[in-house]
């Protein structure tokens, strides 16, 4: 089964193979940074503005982190991958050592 933040083996139009993009994990460490920092600014102000029960809290902050982490992770794994084939981003090998 495809993840909600997998990618497809390949594009649906042309067929481009996405196997050979290496995102990586750096939109996964980008997103909790932002994401905990946003839901923490958000509760805070719930909190000193109305006092509410914890539980609003789990009901209010839960389904927004889930679904900001994969709406996030789904745009930003995205925007990676065009960036590196753009610039056809590819790993470096010893052909690419510039030699003195
Ligand atoms: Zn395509």
């Amino acid at each position: 089964m495809q993840g909600l933040a997998s990618f497809a083996p390949r594009c649906r139009v042309c067929g481009l193979d996405f196997s050979r993009y290496n995102v990586g994990d750096g939109p996964a460490a980008f997103l909790t940074t932002v994401i905990g920092a946003l839901v923490v600014v958000l509760a805070m102000v719930v909190e000193f503005s109305f006092e509410p029960p914890w539980w609003v809290h789990l009901v209010l902050w839960t389904p927004l982190i889930v679904l900001a982490t994969i709406l996030g992770l789904r745009v930003s794994k995205a925007a990676l991958l065009i960036a590196e084939h753009r610039r056809q981003a590819r790993e470096a090998t010893s052909s690419d050592v510039v030699k003195p």
